[in-house]
Parts: structure tokens; C-alpha cells; sequence
């Protein structure tokens, strides 16, 4: 049985979901951290001490735990970060002194905490693994106007370099790596997330809209933190050249009603395409609470411009949506067009219309899409991810890397 490190440095996996710095990174840790400690090993996720209220230690699930570390200030913005990954560093370091812990496998996720697990790895002489989330220069090439500093995707580079594998959630993703980074595709691995089908499942439909207040148009569901990269602007587009939208609404779930700009942003765009009596913008709702927005809706929609993975989609489908998403990350493998949902292959309203029009208007390929991707997504669960997670680090020590196994 191994200990593992795990490095979340910028953000805490048992922070609440849906806002600025806190989405899918966070889910996955924690629910790999809980796969694995359920299955015998222990996990320590190490994060940034953010707030004087939370304990040091937090369990989070059995033989797993969040250790928040101290780090500079608890309320720095994130850009400002990387200004204290070696304070992190160090005292990731202090508490392995005083605990003796002996770990077997560094995991870090996200470039920032990747810096920190480069130091500690060559400290503790343990093999060290990387899962990116996303990468500035596959950001910058999904859209225009991404901007990120320059030193990040330099870092990114080195931190590829040094470590002994890249763990990506799509094989897409391993090719865009190795063609933005200059890296070979077999230093990279794919390891697909899941979806935990305890709580995303199918429920009753009418006792989800009635719980939430919802009426009996039809809703076009949107789940997910508001970034430009996620899209929303172009899905208003779309519901605008809606043929049903008389009796059709938009939900959108995600962001911070009262301090989000961009959220504000488009609040004003629907209010200028005439949809503010149309679309309903309701922030951020704790994860345990999603299945029944997930199950009072009638189609999933994403129409990002870049997702590493979008566990959104996945949860979707596990509770019985179509789902119609640009052709990005997880939906462009796991969205089967014309059995699950739609792949879209332009950023531009018109092509989401006529697919939202086409699946609204035919009940019979609604069930059958409902039906298929209940059934897809069945087979996407946390336990696969992290006896993959276990099968690379088994294949990394037989190579010749460290870590008592
Ligand atoms: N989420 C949530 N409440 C919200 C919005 C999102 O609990 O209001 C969760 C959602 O269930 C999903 C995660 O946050 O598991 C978002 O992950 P995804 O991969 O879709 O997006 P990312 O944050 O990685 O861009």
C-alpha cells in the first residue's frame, strides 16, 4: 500500500465549487484522493493555507486528508501566486520532517504546484507525476484575447521536462501538449475522470422542476464558472435564433451573482437580446444540489471554447441528457453525434440553434439520446481514474524510479 502526496497548491479541494478558482481540478482531486485512500493507500493533499477558519488537517474521505500549509497571504490573488511556491515548498518539506512521513509518488496539479513538486521530488527522491488541468499555451490557442504572462508556458515546459509523466484527460490533449510543448506523446498519459453515478443519476423530472420552481417550458441547462473560455455569450446568441423560444428558458449555474464582472457582462448581453425574461442566471450551487438542475433540464449545452475535460457534460449525461457541446476536450471522445448529443464545430451561435431546435422538436430522439448517454456515462467512474492513476505509478517504479510500492 503507497503513500501519496498530492500537490493542490492554488486552490483547496474542499473549497466550494462553481466560482472563480475553484471547478473540475478541485473534483478530481478530491475524488481521486477518496478513490485511492478507500482502496488502502493514504492520501495528503497538500494546499495553501486560504483562510485562519479552516483546521490544519481536514479529512475528506477515508485514509485521505487536505493539509493546509502556510504560504504568504491567505487572500492573495492568484496572479500573485507563483511569488510564493517556494514558501509552499518549504513548508510542504517541514511537514514531512515532523510527521516522518514517507511518501511514494508526488501527484501536483496545475503548472504552479508542478514547481513545488519538481523541489520536493528531487528532496524525497520519489517518482513525480503532473496533471496540467490546462496549459497556458492551449488556453492562448483556443481563443483569441487569452492572454496569459510569459513565463507560464515557459515553466510549463521545464516543469514537462522534469517530470517523469504527464497526465492528460483526453487523448486530444496529448497531442496538443506535445505539439505546443515540443514533448514526446509517450512521456504523456491519458487517464480519463469520471463521474460519481451515486449522485449524478436520472431522477423524476417533475419533482426536480417543482423543487426548484421551474414551470413546464423547455430548459436548456448550463452548469460551470464563467470565463469567456466557457462560452456562455454564444449560447444567448443561440437562444435568441431560437424557432421555440416561446416556450423554451435558459439556467445557467455557476459564478458569483454579486461580484462576478463577467457574469454581470452578460447579464447585460441577454437583457440587450431581449432575453432577460428568458434566461436565468443563478450562481454557484454546491455540487450536491446540481442533480436537480441536471434533472429538471431538458438539454445540456457547453459551448466552451476550451475545457481539459468539462466533468460538467459527464455529470449531465449520467442524469439522462442530451448533450450539445463544441467539439473540446471530454465531449469530443465521449459525445457520440447523433446517439448522445451534438458536437458543434464553430464558436458561433446558428449551428447551436438548429441542434437545440432539432433535439426540442423530436421526443423520440430525445428519449433515445437521454437513454444512451445515461448508459455511456455509467461506464466513466472515479475508480477507473485512480486504478489508472495506480497502473502508472506501478509501471514507473518497474522502469527503475523509487517509492517502496
Ligand atoms: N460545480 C458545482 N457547482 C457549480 C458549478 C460547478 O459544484 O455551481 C462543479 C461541477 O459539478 C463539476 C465542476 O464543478 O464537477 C466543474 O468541472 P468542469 O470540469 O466542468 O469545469 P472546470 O472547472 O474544470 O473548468
Amino acid at each position: 500500500m503507497s503513500n501519496f502526496a498530492f500537490l493542490s497548491y492554488h486552490t483547496c479541494p474542499a473549497a466550494e465549487l462553481g466560482r472563480e478558482t475553484a471547478g473540475g481540478m478541485n473534483v478530481y482531486i478530491n475524488q481521486v484522493a477518496r478513490e485511492l485512500g478507500s482502496n488502502g493507500h493514504s492520501v495528503d493533499v497538500f494546499t495553501r493555507s486560504h483562510s485562519s477558519d479552516v483546521p490544519k488537517i481536514e479529512e475528506i474521505g477515508p485514509c485521505s486528508r487536505v493539509i493546509h500549509i502556510d504560504s504568504g497571504l491567505h487572500d492573495a490573488p492568484k496572479s500573485e501566486l507563483y511569488d510564493y511556491v517556494d514558501q509552499f515548498t518549504e513548508g510542504v518539506k517541514r511537514f514531512q520532517n515532523t510527521t516522518k512521513t514517507e511518501y511514494d509518488l508526488i501527484y501536483s496539479h496545475y503548472w504552479l504546484s508542478g514547481i513545488s513538486g519538481i523541489g520536493l521530488a528531487e528532496d524525497w527522491d520519489v517518482p513525480h507525476i503532473t496533471m496540467f488541468h490546462t496549459t497556458a499555451r492551449m488556453k492562448m490557442s483556443a481563443r483569441i484575447g487569452e492572454r496569459e504572462p510569459e513565463h507560464r508556458g515557459i515553466v510549463e515546459g521545464d516543469i514537462m521536462e522534469a517530470v517523469d509523466a504527464i497526465v492528460v484527460a483526453t487523448a486530444h490533449e496529448r497531442r496538443e501538449v506535445s505539439h505546443l510543448y515540443g514533448i514526446s506523446q509517450s512521456k504523456v498519459q491519458v487517464i480519463t475522470p469520471g463521474v460519481d453515478v451515486g449522485l449524478f443519476r436520472p431522477a423524476d423530472r417533475s419533482k426536480a422542476r417543482k423543487a426548484l420552481g421551474f414551470g413546464e417550458e423547455n430548459i436548456i441547462l448550463s452548469v460551470g464558472r464563467i470565463e469567456p473560455l466557457k462560452g456562455i455569450d454564444i449560447i444567448l446568441g443561440a437562444m435568441a435564433l431560437l424557432d421555440r423560444i416561446r416556450d423554451t428558458r435558459l439556467v445557467v449555474v455557476g459564478g458569483d451573482l454579486q461580484h462576478d464582472p463577467a457574469l454581470k457582462q452578460l447579464q447585460a448581453t441577454a437583457q440587450e437580446l431581449g432575453l432577460a425574461d428568458i434566461v436565468a442566471f443563478v450562481g454557484a450551487v454546491p455540487q450536491v444540489e446540481l442533480p436537480l438542475y441536471y434533472n429538471a433540464a431538458d438539454i445540456f449545452v457547453m459551448p466552451s471554447y476550451f475545457e481539459s475535460f468539462g466533468l460538467v457534460a459527464l455529470e449531465a449525461m449520467a442524469c439522462g441528457l442530451p448533450v450539445i457541446a463544441t467539439r473540446v476536450g471530454g465531449p469530443r471522445e465521449f459525445v457520440k453525434a447523433g446517439e448522445t448529443g451534438y458536437l458543434i464545430d464553430w464558436h458561433c451561435p446558428e449551428p447551436f440553434a438548429q441542434r437545440l431546435d432539432m433535439v426540442l422538436a423530436n421526443p423520440s430522439l430525445h428519449a433515445r439520446m437521454a437513454e444512451a448517454a445515461t448508459q455511456q456515462a455509467s461506464q466513466m467512474t472515479w475508480a477507473n481514474t485512480a486504478s489508472d492513476i495506480l497502473g502508472l505509478y506501478s509501471s514507473l517504479v518497474s522502469n527503475g524510479r523509487h517509492g517502496s510500492g
